[in-house]
Order: structure tokens, then sequence, then C-alpha cells
């Protein structure tokens, strides 16, 4: 969907309570920052997606420039505040293909200086393709890279603190390029090890085999080397799957997928019988 299509004309306002930085210094710059939104009729639930509206770039003479970014978040709000959300930014750059130069991202550069105390109008919420089903034993098959990651840690949060019971089996293959772009795994910020004692979770990190090259994450040899466990998933008619994070990640799955299958055609045919019984749900952006 082109951002033109979402509806803006229910804005809320936004205070920016916190803005961290969740990477290392020597890394990609990743941020968590933690919104207030005191307006009670703004509701969401888990996988859903906020619009952002930046100010414009001058060259474009659009009023706004609206962005989407994932609530990080569960229903109840950040750390159980109901008006408090969170979402994780990536501060984006771009070369222009004719003069070489390197331009920030408008809403991503926006979002990263943002400082606590200001305040940002926000649209939605938006998306409901990605929501944890109602029953408890059912599996949850979690794909992502990069801030992909974000609806995850909403999603891991309603099932394990809200929901308390959760008895499917949860597993979450993540990549990034080295383990500290493990966003919400890392030495900066470690979310998601408050969920490894669970009986029912497990998480599986791929890391570049070549980080220094600038090499997308080993997904694929991740899903790979679990292969036996991940076939077992996806032909479990309780087992709903869920894929976030760069469009790339789309072509890799459908690789892996077409491998563990045994043919393209074959593949073909399972993804539509799951998207048919809404058990394959993705979110991809570039
Ligand atoms: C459903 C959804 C959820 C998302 N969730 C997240 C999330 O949780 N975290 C996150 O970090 N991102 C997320 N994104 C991506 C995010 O919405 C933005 O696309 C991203 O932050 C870049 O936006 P920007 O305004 O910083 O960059 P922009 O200014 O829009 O630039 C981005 C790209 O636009 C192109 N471009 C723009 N202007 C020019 C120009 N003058 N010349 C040539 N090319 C140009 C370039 O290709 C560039 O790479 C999500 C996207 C979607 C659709």
């Amino acid at each position: 969907m082109r951002t033109t299509e979402y509806d803006i004309s229910h804005p809320y306002k936004a205070q920016v309570l916190s803005n961290d930085r969740i990477t290392p210094p020597d890394t990609d710059e990743v941020r968590h920052l933690v919104l207030s939104i005191p307006d009670a009729t703004f509701n969401f639930v888990e996988g859903q997606s906020i619009g952002v509206l930046a100010p414009p770039s001058a060259d474009f003479g659009n009023e706004h420039h609206l962005r989407l970014y994932s609530i990080a978040s569960s229903r109840q709000g950040e750390d159980g505040n109901l008006a408090e959300i969170s979402i994780c930014v990536r501060r984006c750059f771009y070369i222009d293909d004719i003069s070489g130069e390197r331009h920030p991202g408008i809403a991503s550069n926006y979002l990263c200086d943002a400082k606590p105390g200001s305040d940002l109008m926000i649209t939605g919420p938006y998306g409901r393709q990605f929501q944890a089903p109602k029953d408890s034993t059912a599996n949850l098959l979690m794909i992502g890279i990069g801030t992909g990651i974000a609806p995850f840690r909403a999603f891991m949060k309603h099932i394990y603190e809200e929901r308390k019971e959760w008895q499917g089996k949860v597993r979450l293959f993540y990549g990034a390029r080295t383990g500290m772009d493990l966003l919400y795994m890392n030495d900066q910020n470690d979310d998601l090890s408050l969920y490894y004692d669970q009986a029912t979770f497990k998480a599986f990190e791929a890391i570049s085999t070549r980080p220094h090259f600038d090499e997308p994450p080993d997904i694929e040899r991740c899903l790979m080397d679990n292969a036996l466990e991940v076939w077992e998933m996806i032909q479990d008619p309780k087992t709903y799957i869920y894929v976030s994070g760069l469009s790339s990640l789309e072509r890799s799955l459908d690789r892996i997928m077409i491998a563990l299958a045994g043919s393209e055609k074959e593949w073909n045919e399972i993804k539509k019988k799951l998207i048919a019984e809404r058990r394959w749900a993705t979110l991809f952006y570039d």
C-alpha cells in the first residue's frame, strides 16, 4: 500500500518520553523510542503500526512526510502504561543515483533526533494482518530481520506477560549482521531474554558469516539448520507463521521453503493454503 493511501484524517499528538540507541556506536544506528499518547481513543493490538507525520523535505512541497513504524509494545502499552507505546527506528540514508550524494531519510532521522519532551504527530494504528491467535495452544513461528523484530517483541509481551498460559510452541528466527545488531537481544537492550526460561520459547539467531563485508544475515542457513522443526511446524495446522522485516527476506524465505517443500509448485500450494487459513502473515518494507 502506498503511503498516500493511509487515512491520516485523525492524527494524535504524541510526546517523546525517551529515545535511546539500542545498537553499539560502531554498528547501524537503531533507537528505541517511547511515546506518550494521552488521547484514550488511541487503541491498538500487537502487530499494528503507527504513521509518523514528519516535516516534509522542502524539495517535494508535500504537507507531511508519512512513514510507518511497527509498534513494539503490547496492547497494554509500554511496561503496562496504557497511554505509552514504543517503536524502534533505524536511521536511514540513501545515495542519490545522479549526484552520488548521501541524503538522510526524512522520517527516520526526524525520529532518531527527536529529543525527550518534544511532540510529534502520529496517525493510525494501521494493519490487522499480524495478530496473535486467540487459541493459546497455537504454535507461533516468527521469522524476522532488523527492525522487523518490533512486532515480535509486542507478541512476546502479550502472550507471556498478559495471557500467561501460552502452551503452543513459540520459535523466533531472527537475523542481523552481527550479534550486537540483534535488537532487544544485545548488550544495549536485552528485553527478549525475559522469555528465555519459558518452556515453550526458543530463539535462533542468524548473523552474517562475514559481518565486515556488509553481508545480510544468514537467515537461510539458520532455518536450514533447524529444518526438521521448521517443516514440522509448518505442516502442523496449529501453527501460525509471521515474517517481518526488509523485503529481501521474502526471496530468502521462498528459497528455503522451496528447498524444504521439494519444489516451487509444492511450496506455492502450501503457501496458498496457509494464506487461505490465515496462518501466513507478512510485513515487508524497503
Ligand atoms: C508496515 C511498515 C512497518 C515499518 N516498520 C518499521 C520499523 O519498525 N522500524 C523502521 O526503522 N522502519 C520501519 N518501516 C520503514 C519506514 O516506514 C521508513 O520507510 C524508513 O524509516 C525510511 O523512511 P525515511 O523517511 O527515513 O526515508 P525516506 O526519506 O522516505 O527515504 C527512504 C527511501 O526513499 C527513497 N528516496 C527518498 N527520497 C529520494 C530522492 N530524493 N531520491 C532518490 N531516492 C529517494 C530512497 O530509496 C530511500 O532509501 C516500516 C515500513 C512499513 C511499510
